[in-house]
């Protein structure tokens, strides 16, 4: 397959990290299923940056939470560009809850976005992709500090790395690689929502380069692990986090 025949479905696409994902996968002539939930002026926006630059690209309004998603996703891509060939697991969300105060509706929204979604999608993946593709689930480098408060949202990031390196194992036959890419902290609304700028600052010197993650560091990785240099490397954690652990 082409580098310049190829599709990608970016979940979460119409802002921070996936949005700058779906812009760097444009760049190297992807077709791109820009994926949103409750955005739509954002996804459009996105779509328009990339056609205006020559590439292609169309918003997908998915709520992944929602079971049946995962299949229609796959089925709007399919019938927009033919095939799939890169998905890329981006959406998440992250309310932080000691697991005593942790209540239903939150432990089933951090399940049902972080976790069966991207399963359900991994599934799909498998079912409809053929040799040359490429997977990429964005996981967290918190998945290794154990931090207090960070329970369900862990939890469920460490499940999306177990997945990926079993789901490796799975596809490797079928000439598919699986890989997931571990940021730490990057300046997005999901990071900085209900942060001071005194905590923010704080967390930047933890840093040994001095500041956060910009989206573009992490989309440069996600790009170099779909492309065709990237065909030995499956089963990997890539922790892209400056650094700091
Ligand atoms: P973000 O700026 O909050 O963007 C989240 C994206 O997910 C938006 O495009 C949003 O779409 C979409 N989304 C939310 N709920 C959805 C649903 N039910 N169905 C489909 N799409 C949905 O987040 P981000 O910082 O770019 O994070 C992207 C990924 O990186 C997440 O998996 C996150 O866990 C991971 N990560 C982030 C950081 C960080 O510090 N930012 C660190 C480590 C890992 P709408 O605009 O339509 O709501």
């Amino acid at each position: 397959m082409s580098p310049e025949n190829r599709t990608a479905i970016v979940t979460g696409a119409s802002r921070g990290i996936g949005a700058e994902i779906a812009r760097h996968l444009a760049a190297d002539g992807v077709s791109v299923v820009v994926n949103y939930a409750s955005s739509p002026g954002a996804a459009e926006a996105v779509v328009a940056e990339i056609t205006d630059a020559g590439g292609r690209a169309v918003a997908v309004r998915a709520d992944l939470s929602v079971p049946a998603a995962a299949s229609d996703l796959f089925d709007q891509a399919e019938a927009e560009f033919g095939s799939v060939d890169i998905l890329v697991n981006n959406a998440g969300m992250m309310q932080l809850s000691p697991i005593a105060g942790a209540e239903d509706p939150q432990i089933d929204a951090h399940v049902a976005l972080n976790l069966a979604a991207p399963a359900r999608l991994m599934r799909e993946a498998s079912r409809r992709m053929g040799a040359g593709g490429r997977i990429v689930n964005l996981s967290s480098s918190v998945v290794g500090l154990y931090q207090p408060g960070y329970g369900l949202y862990a939890a469920t990031k460490a499940g999306i790395e177990a997945l990926t390196h079993i789901l490796a194992k799975e596809l490797g036959p079928q000439g598919i690689t699986v890989n997931a890419v571990a940021p730490g902290p990057v300046g997005t609304d999901f990071f900085l929502a209900g942060k001071s700028e005194a905590l923010v600052e704080q967390i930047k010197k933890m840093n040994p380069f001095g500041r956060l993650g910009t989206p573009e560091d992490i989309a440069r990785v996600v790009r170099f692990l779909t492309s065709e240099q990237a065909g030995w490397i499956s089963g990997q954690v890539i922790r892209a986090n400056g650094g700091v652990i």
